[in-house]
């Protein structure tokens, strides 16, 4: 309505993407909700590429961030718990060794699907890191969230993947839940890498509870 250059010009610097002037023209606001779509499209796109691991197609550590600050939120204000559970490959530093990279890179393929084959509605999984799973589990006390765990755990040795220094491919996991205190990806990692070392430890192929 106001045909004035520099109250348009000052509307795009706040944030407007595109300005029309009245009255209407029906035709030009089509075509510039074509391009506006299409720039839509892509944000989207990069949003969701910038979350997502390439490799398996799970959520990545972004992601998970993002997640563990919803979660966060919600054990502050209303006091609900929440568990994750951090995997690691066993001696996968032997499989690659041993079977080559692109074949650990398969493995690690499989092992995403199982686990994401056999968590719970509601739960998550996420590509922590190289060989590292991250699984959030919420409304669990912590003993519920380890039975969760070994299944899972049992559910990558069922795939009988054999692995070049014997046996299958197996992971290890530690369990630890989210507290006020241990609220950020960091601290929570901390606390549940704890819990994996002892895994590790005790012969792997097993779950710890923090
Ligand atoms: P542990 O049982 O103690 O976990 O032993 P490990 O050999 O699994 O542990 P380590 O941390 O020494 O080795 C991890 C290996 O994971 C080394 C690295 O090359 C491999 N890795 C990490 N990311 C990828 C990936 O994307 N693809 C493949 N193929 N290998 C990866
Ligand atoms: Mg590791
Ligand atoms: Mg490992």
């Amino acid at each position: 309505g106001a045909a004035d250059e520099d109250a348009a010009r000052r509307t795009m610097e706040v944030g407007a993407d595109d300005l029309l002037p009245k009255p209407l023209d029906v035709a030009q606001l089509e075509r510039k909700l074509i391009a506006a779509g299409r720039v839509t499209a892509l944000h989207r796109r990069m949003h969701d590429d910038a979350r997502q691991d390439t490799l398996t197609g799970l959520g990545n550590r972004l992601r998970l961030a993002e997640d563990l600050e919803v979660l966060c939120g919600r054990v502050q204000r209303y006091g609900h718990s929440y568990c994750v559970a951090l995997f690691d490959v066993d001696d996968f530093k032997g499989y690659n060794d041993d079977a080559g990279h692109l074949a650990g890179d398969a493995v690690l393929r499989a092992v995403a699907r199982a686990l994401d084959q056999q968590i719970r509605t509601g739960d998550a999984l996420y590509r922590y890191g190289g060989e590292e799973f991250l699984v959030l589990l919420p409304e669990q006390p912590i003993e519920a969230a380890g039975l969760a765990a070994d299944r899972l755990r049992a559910a990558v040795e069922a795939l009988g993947l054999p692995h070049p220094a014997g046996g299958v491919v197996t992971v290890s996991a530690g369990v630890a839940a989210l507290s006020d205190d241990a609220c950020k990806p960091d601290e929570l990692f901390e606390i549940a890498d704890q819990a994996l070392y002892r895994a590790k430890t005790g012969g792997r192929n097993r779950v710890e509870l923090h």
